[in-house]
């Protein structure tokens, strides 16, 4: 098995693989309740095993194309979909979200939670656009400082791991400056870091050891996935997961 292999064999059975909660996904589906039709399109990027799908699915009327790199993660969504008598809401595709299989003007709403930085938010941002149709909404969930000076050991960790890391007042730029407005921005609080999603996943490293015979490579994820933890645990007050919700505007590219 690769790293690659171990670290989704680790998060394919939570619940969630990024911070997040219900009631945060639906606090973002709030900032665009009046725009809302019916049988909306949407397009939930960088699913998961769809933490966030299961929550649209269930407060929405339309449908959702969720989509991944990772088939384990699809399979899982599809089981737990299926579970729940969602299955009819939800198709999965399996795709990289730099090159979606999508027409454009297709969806009128585009979500992704704690994904985006695998491409870049301001690259995701512009190859997504396209697929929004006229006066459609974004949702995004994306790691954001949230004080403007911080200690150099987080702001070294954080550059090193993402060098996308930004202020929201800069992530709004960029979404201004492609042709979005916003709509709504918070950022999520330490439980949805911790209880939702740091803690369960805490509590699986161990069986995830055992099941690995503690190989050296099992060791590594499960070694790096603390560090992080521990590195939240001790600076949480200087970041989060901002989620932005914007809608699609009519100009892009203005210049200043
Ligand atoms: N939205 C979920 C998962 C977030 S983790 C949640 O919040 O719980 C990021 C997800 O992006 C993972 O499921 C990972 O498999 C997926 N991913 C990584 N690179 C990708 C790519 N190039 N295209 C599509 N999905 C990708």
């Amino acid at each position: 098995m690769t790293e690659l292999d171990l670290i989704v064999d680790l998060h394919c059975t939570m619940q969630r693989q990024g911070p997040g909660s219900t009631s945060d996904t639906l606090r973002a589906l709030g900032f665009m309740s009046e725009y809302l039709p019916k049988n909306l399109s949407i397009a939930d990027i960088g699913c998961g095993s769809g933490g966030q799908t299961i929550t649209l699915a269930r407060h929405i009327d339309g449908h959702i194309t969720a989509v991944d790199l990772f088939p384990g993660f699809l399979e899982e969504l599809e089981s737990r979909s299926t579970k729940q008598g969602l299955s009819e809401k939800i198709t999965t595709v399996k795709a990289s979200m730099d090159s979606l299989p999508f027409s454009d003007a297709s969806y009128d709403l585009i979500w992704s939670e704690g994904a985006i930085y695998n491409i870049g938010f301001e690259n995701g941002i512009r190859l997504w656009r396209p697929f929004i149709k006229d006066g459609g909404y974004l949702a995004v969930s994306e790691i954001t400082w949230i004080t403007n000076t911080r200690p150099k050991e987080i702001e070294d960790f954080w550059t090193g791991a993402y060098s996308g890391i930004d202020t929201a007042a800069n992530k709004i730029i960029q979404l201004e400056r492609n042709g979005f407005s916003l709509a709504g921005y918070f950022h999520l609080s330490p439980s949805s870091w911790l209880k939702e999603y740091y803690t369960p996943l805490q509590d699986a490293l161990k069986p995830f050891l055992a099941k690995h015979n503690f190989s050296e490579l099992a060791t590594k994820v499960a070694r790096e996935h603390n560090e992080e933890i521990e590195l939240y645990r001790r600076y949480q007050e200087y970041y989060s997961y901002g989620f932005y919700v914007a809608r699609k505007s009519g100009f892009v590219g203005a210049v200043v």
